[in-house]
């Protein structure tokens, strides 16, 4: 199996990102390796595939002991073999993990790196059967980074303590000087150094003056209903009060601050992880132990005081690759406020880089340049092109607008659909989506439906933040806050007022390109989707976004995949993820169909809603053009070929183009032999799994076999029973 594969296989993801490939190359040719990528780059990916394709195990050292589990039961979760080594297990677990170590038995094994400094641990390690070491956050072993942490310098000795073991470091910051210091400090040897770009393509950036703090973030979050946000601010008091400000309004939200004891802290930070509450409140001190995907927004109440620690904050939006959106409310005043940290910083070479870094920070806030420019300007990376479609600025970076008659079509919605509905179904009407919702709902009778539509959803959203944060709309109602017209509204509505919008209202539409591929998705199905997620994870006792991303959710409520195969295509759903978690979720996504016919028809239509997404295929377009190519009578490696895909890709097309009664002669691409055999393990395990047919098969075929055979029973009237360990 080459690398592609596994990555399809393991991950479910058909591409790699930038700079992945290569270091996975140098990887499993036994290379050291230097990497530079931004958080949500998709480091550890980088160190999984490979360990989990070459022989012995992988040693990965990691800083955070609180983040490890997560780490593990990520790994596991892909159905590699993941442990893990730390002072949380007692002396018996230790040494199971020990002689399990010995034995091969781990793809990857999570250590803190003092347990290197433990004497007699490295005569251990040395007899063990090692592929390689990877080192993450690397940047802590340098005294010049920003997170030194001594415990690293026993990382030193690995070079020569263990011959012959190829070490990897990953870090996702390094100034030159602290690149020179991790790859002196780890020995590394004629490593592969690559810096991936710290564009973030994602994520949407805009600056507001702040006005009322707690009220503007409260409509923020108010227009994000159940999706997770940070917001930091910069004293502790200041935590504590919007928390509870958010707290009394009826939103769930958590703070975070050095000032809390380490138990609760650490309660704060897990229930955010596992979406019990919907915010985090924080300082900066909330920094390194979040690995949670699915942050949607992150909000900084007051200027930070550097861009460094901005782009570091913001990072930790949208690591799953979705939209998200990074506010920055600041004022003037914030430079002053911010002056007496850097002036009691008792080195003045220290004093004078601080109130540079401030400078510039203000300068962000301040100079009409598109934002993503500015951030990469930091780190020394052109952004090239004129327009990054995703900043305030990019999109229409005027002072103040007279939005008056947007504002009048937004009411209008709300007035007509009854004030019952949140801002989420209000900018579907106005922009005219066709969501399951709407159609249910008759919602696209309304006269205001679609007369948005040539703005973008983005341009709508945030107009009813701007709404909601001047007052014309209220928003009320637990769990699902639902829009009313103020008296202020009623002004605005009927002509007697104007309504002007603070400055930076996001235009995404045509012409602008928006970056992200955000396909039209039903936002029921999503919900419910989300549901099942937390219910399992809780089960399982691991994070929600562990399962499956939001990104992947998203795809499963736009694609509505019916079949394995067709959930297969998701992004971020690979064999083994399919096999231990997908029946629950087909089950879902079925029974909703089952109720919701006219959805389905959403669905099909999904490429006209968006223009983004006007490019890709549907999954029923793709299955088309692949079975005209086979009624030719090509081969799935020669359909491979002409549609530039993966061979496993257009094996599942075919495999459901079988199970839909296509036509096809599924002798054309499996021999009678392999398929009586296969037909046979099938009889016994069942059709969900594919693993254990694979596995029976013994190298005689592989999942492409499998997945056309399987087609072909299902087209013979067999069902795809559940055989399935989730529901046990
Ligand atoms: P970090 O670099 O911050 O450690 P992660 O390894 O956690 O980032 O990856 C961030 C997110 O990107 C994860 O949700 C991961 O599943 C996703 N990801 C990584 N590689 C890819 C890829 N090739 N295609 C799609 N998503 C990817
Ligand atoms: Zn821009």
């Amino acid at each position: 199996m080459n690398y592609t594969e596994q990555l399809q296989r393991i991950f479910g993801f058909s591409t790699f990102r930038a700079n992945q490939e290569e270091i996975v190359q140098a990887i499993l040719a036994g290379r050291d390796v230097f990497a530079v990528m931004p958080t949500g780059g998709g480091k550890s990916l980088c160190y999984q595939l490979p360990a989990s394709m070459m022989k012995g195990t992988c040693l990965v050292i990691s800083p955070l002991i609180s983040l490890m589990k997560d780490q593990v039961d990520a790994a596991n979760a892909f159905g590699m073999d993941a442990g893990l080594l730390n002072s949380t297990l007692s002396n018996a677990e230790q040494h199971e993990v020990m002689t399990r170590l010995q034995e091969g038995l781990y793809d990857l094994l999570y250590l803190s790196p003092e347990r290197l400094a433990l004497p007699g641990f490295l005569e251990r390690l040395r007899r063990a059967p090692l592929s390689f070491v990877a080192v993450d956050e690397a940047h802590c072993v340098s005294e010049w980074g920003h997170d030194f942490r001594p415990d690293y310098l026993a990382l030193s000795c690995l070079k020569q303590e263990l011959p012959g073991v190829p070490i990897t470091a990953f870090t996702a910051t390094a100034t030159q000087r602290v690149q020179e210091d991790i790859i002196r400090r780890l020995a590394l040897s004629k490593p592969l150094m690559t810096r991936a770009s710290f564009d973030r393509p994602n994520l949407f950036y805009q600056v507001q003056l702040r006005d009322q703090v707690n009220s503007q973030i409260e409509a923020v979050i108010r227009a994000h209903p159940d999706e997770a946000g940070i917001v930091y601010r910069l004293s502790r008091a200041d935590v504590e009060k919007t928390a509870t400000w958010l707290q009394k309004n009826g939103i769930k939200a958590l703070p975070y601050h050095a000032g809390l004891d380490k138990q609760t802290r650490s309660r704060n930070q897990e229930a955010f992880n596992r979406d019990e509450v919907q915010v985090v409140v924080a300082t900066v001190a909330f920094g390194m132990g979040i690995d949670k995907s699915n942050v949607r927004f992150v909000i900084h109440g007051d200027l930070p005081k550097s861009m460094e620690g901005y782009y570091q904050e913001t990072g930790r939006a949208g690591r799953d690759g979705e939209p998200a959106l990074c506010l920055l409310l600041y004022s003037r005043g914030d430079y002053f406020r911010l002056r007496p940290f850097v002036d009691q910083l008792p080195d003045e070479r220290e004093r004078q880089l601080g109130l540079a870094q401030l400078s510039r920070m203000m300068d962000f806030a301040e100079k009409p340049v598109c934002r993503r420019r500015a951030v990469l300007r930091y780190f020394d990376e052109d952004y090239a092109p004129d327009n990054c479609g995703s900043c305030d600025i990019c999109t229409h970076g005027v002072e103040t607008v007279d939005a008056t008659t947007e504002a009048q079509m937004v009411m209008s919605a709300v007035y007509r659909s009854g004030q019952r509905f949140g801002a989420g179904h209000i900018v579907d009407i106005v922009y005219g989506a066709r969501t399951g919702r709407i159609t249910a709902l008759g919602h696209d009778q309304l006269k205001t439906y679609g007369v948005g539509r040539e703005r973008g959803k983005r341009f709508w959203r945030q107009l009813i933040d701007s709404m909601l944060s001047q007052g014309l709309l209220k928003s009320e109602g637990d769990p699902y806050p639902l829009l009313h017209i103020t008296v202020a509204g009623e002004e605005v509505l009927f002509g007697r007022e104007k309504f002007v919008t603070h400055r930076m209202l996001a235009d995404t539409s045509e012409g602008k390109k928006g970056r992200s591929e955000e396909l039209a998705y039903d936002p029921q199905l999503f919900a419910l989707l989300k549901k099942l997620r937390r219910d399992m994870a809780e089960k399982e006792g691991v994070p929600p976004y562990i399962l499956f991303s939001d990104k992947s959710l998203h795809q499963m409520s736009s694609l509505m995949p019916q079949t394995p195969d067709a959930l297969l295509a998701v992004n971020g759903v690979g064999q083994m993820k399919l096999e231990r978690y997908g029946k629950p979720f087909l089950e879902i996504i079925g029974n909703y169909l089952f109720d919701n016919p006219e959805a389905f028809k959403h669905q099909k239509s999904s490429k006209v809603i968006v223009p983004s997404v006007a490019r890709k295929q549907t999954r029923g377009q793709t299955l088309e053009e692949t079975l005209r190519l086979a009624e030719t009578g090509l081969s799935v490696e020669e359909i491979a070929a002409a549609r530039e895909l993966k061979t496993s890709t257009i094996a599942s097309h075919i495999g459901e183009l079988l199970q839909q009664g296509k036509g096809l002669d599924v002798d054309r691409y499996v021999d009678r032999e392999v398929r009586s055999a296969m037909t046979e393990l099938f009889k016994s395990h069942g059709l969900f799994r594919l693993k254990p047919i694979v596995d029976g098969m013994k190298g005689r075929a592989g999942y492409d076999q499998a997945h056309i055979v399987r087609g072909f029973l299902v087209s013979q009237g067999w069902k795809i029973e559940e055989v399935n360990d989730y529901a046990a």
